[in-house]
């Protein structure tokens, strides 16, 4: 008997209920997702990376880079076991197009703390909080040599990248609350690669990326999807790996009220598995990157 997904993992799981859960699915999928680490946190909790899929089109998600964005995780967990634990003709199919990676709560040390930050007392300079840790999300740089790199979360990323070269990369966070001019509340944002460093065809296929989940997200998951104001700086993920060569997305959920939280995971999800059907069926390609400006700009914060 299967459990069902959403039973899994609560909306903020601790490290040890993401290895519970992964290691539930991987029981359940008779091996179809796989599991292992491909680092260890700075507390040495093992940075979980679960893998499904054995085709040639490879594809990367990152849930929870910062401690206290938790909602991309049980996301994962239940796209994992969408994607992993049914054979149907369909499943089979796509997983013989696709090999999909997720890194399944990239900052375990800050999620056990609620925080932003990595756990790294001695954290000094630019994108650190002293006594406290760096922000995993600026540490992406593809300009810095890895070994450079202070923040080891961000370095097994980046190495897992330079070994599988994921035509894909999604990195999930979390926002604050917005409302848009027409008076309804952002639920979610997302944004393409918009460093100068980027290639045009990366960044083309970033837009389509990002069309392709605004449609998803809106028209399957019923969410209310603006683009997200970000900054071009290289280190950040989404443009680390928009630099790199890939189609890159941030999305960001929105922070709900708790009777809204399984409405926002099950955006993810639906992002999760919209973006995987569209790189093995590769839609993904025939979406009109113009189509990204249309995407509403982010209104101002809900007054609070
Ligand atoms: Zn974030």
């Amino acid at each position: 008997m299967l459990a069902a997904p959403t039973a899994l993992v609560p909306s903020e799981p601790t490290p040890e209920q993401v290895g519970s859960a992964l290691a539930t699915i991987a029981r359940a999928s008779d091996g179809r997702v796989r599991l292992r680490a491909i680092g260890q946190s700075n507390e040495g909790r093992p940075l979980r990376l679960a893998t499904v899929g054995r085709g040639p089109t490879r594809l990367l998600y990152v849930t929870q880079q910062h401690g206290d964005e938790p909602l991309g995780t049980p996301a994962a967990i239940q796209a994992l076991w969408a994607l992993g634990v049914p054979d149907s003709a369909w499943h089979r199919w796509l997983r013989s197009r696709l090999t999909i990676d997720v890194v399944v709560q990239a900052n375990p040390d800050g999620a056990v703390r609620d925080q932003r930050w990595n756990h790294d007392p001695s954290a000094t300079g630019e994108f650190a909080q002293p006594g406290v840790g760096y922000d995993i999300n600026r540490f992406h740089n593809p300009l810095t040599p890895i070994e450079e790199n202070p923040v080891p979360e961000s370095r097994a990323v980046l190495r897992w990248w330079h070994a599988t070269r994921p035509a894909v990369v999604v990195d999930y966070h979390m926002q604050g609350r917005y409302l848009q001019p027409d008076g309804r509340e952002t639920t979610a944002s997302i944004l393409w690669p918009t460093s100068p460093l980027a290639g045009a065809d990366a960044v083309t296929r970033g837009r389509q990326l990002a069309v392709r989940n605004y449609t998803a997200m809106t028209y399957l998951a019923g969410a209310n999807v603006t683009r997200y104001p970000g900054g071009d700086y290289e280190g950040i993920a989404r443009n680390a790996y928009g630099v790199l060569g890939s189609a890159s997305l941030l999305v960001e959920l929105s922070n709900l009220p708790p009777e809204q939280v399984p409405a926002q995971i099950r955006t993810a999800f639906v992002s999760m598995l919209a973006t995987a059907q569209g790189a093995a069926d590769r839609t993904l390609w025939k979406a009109d990157p113009a189509d990204a400006d249309a995407i509403p700009a982010r209104g101002p914060s809900l007054p609070g």
